[in-house]
């Protein structure tokens, strides 16, 4: 488990991402529709397996806006998405290796 907790939490400019600095320094960009595709609610989770790994969600404007960031105890942050989403919450840890994830794809992906 890690002992990073976020510093602050704020949406981008673009208000298309959420980007939080941890209490290392560290700073995470999250694009809006990752976190919501990767909701770790059960009910996403499910429609994930039914649906199988390919499986593109297609997100309304609501889907994709985040009306609230609520934190959990010390250990998560919950978000409230405009269309009424609320289930979602996602661990420091999960956060962390998703923004491990994201910093490994974009150094993968060359720019144009
Ligand atoms: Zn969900």
């Amino acid at each position: 488990m890690s002992h990073l907790t976020p510093y602050r939490i704020r949406l981008t400019e673009d208000r298309k991402g959420l980007e939080i600095t941890w209490s290392d320094g560290q700073v995470c960009r999250y694009p809006l529709v990752l976190l919501r595709k990767r909701c770790p609610c059960a009910t996403c989770q499910a429609d994930k397996k039914e649906k199988g790994d390919f499986y593109i969600p297609l997100f309304t404007a609501d889907a994709l806006t985040l009306k609230d960031v609520k934190q959990q105890g010390h250990y998560a942050v919950q978000l409230i998405w405009a269309d009424g989403h609320h289930t979602g919450i996602y661990d420091y840890a999960y956060l962390l290796a998703l923004c491990a994830e994201i910093a490994r794809s974009e150094k993968d992906t060359p720019s144009p």
